[in-house]
């Protein structure tokens, strides 16, 4: 009988004791640049890790990263970005003080035929699964207080696949296989694909409400 492949050693879990703070990050964005945990790394330019202050309070999470932020290699620096920072701001939260990640670090797409451009495509679930080591060392580095899941894919990786952001949406929930507590808000790039001005007013308004949730809920901490 032939010999069974050896196990899948993920690069995350080759790092034990990583220190909380700015080192521990350094070193895990370090490895993570090189993870080819599942199929994603192939056709994207680079990982996207976590960015933001190394001792957040709170923690925002988001689905993947886009264009853009495969592009500069940076978290939440395209359109949805813009409108993150824009909801921040609006709940009073300053960017610098929050940790800005995404359940899946590297970019999903497919060609557009006759195009240059490059259409998003949401993870599956293997893709997700593969990733959520990153996102379990960046909150064991981190060590937020609380976490602000953006959009459908980021609720479902963190409270399961029954959730539905149009039932739990701006709720403080539990999330004991996570080990602290969550709030699922519109991902900034659903208010951009909004059909009318007055959805993307509506969704807007429950994000800047969700984000302010969040800063009471850690300064009543
Ligand atoms: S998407 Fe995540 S698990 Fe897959 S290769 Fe990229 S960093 Fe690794």
């Amino acid at each position: 009988m032939a010999p069974s492949a050896p196990p899948v050693v993920h690069p995350a879990t080759t790092l034990v004791n990583v220190p909380a703070g700015e080192h521990g990050l350094e070193l895990a964005r370090r490895v993570a640049a090189a993870c080819t945990a599942c199929d994603l790394y192939a056709r994207a330019t680079q990982t996207v890790f976590g960015e933001g202050r190394p001792s957040a309070s709170l923690m925002l999470v988001g689905e993947q990263p886009g264009d853009r932020e495969d592009r500069a290699g940076e978290p939440f620096v395209g359109p949805a970005g813009a409108m993150l920072d824009r909801a921040l701001a609006e709940a009073g939260i300053d960017r610098e003080r929050v940790f800005v990640t995404n359940v899946v670090k590297h970019f999903k797409w497919k060609p557009v035929p006759g195009s240059k451009r490059r259409l998003h495509e949401k993870p599956n679930a293997v893709e997700i699964r593969a990733c959520r080591p990153w996102l379990d060392l960046e909150l064991e580095i981190v060590r937020p207080d609380l976490v602000v899941a953006l959009g459908a894919t980021a609720a479902q990786a963190i409270l399961g696949p029954a959730f539905r952001i149009t039932e739990g949406r701006g709720e403080l929930l539990d999330a004991p296989d996570f080990g602290r507590q969550v709030i699922a808000t519109f991902h900034p790039s659903a208010i951009l694909r909004a059909r009318t001005p007055g959805d993307r007013d509506r969704m807007l308004a429950a994000l800047v409400a969700d984000l302010a949730l969040a800063a009471e809920t850690i300064r009543a901490a």
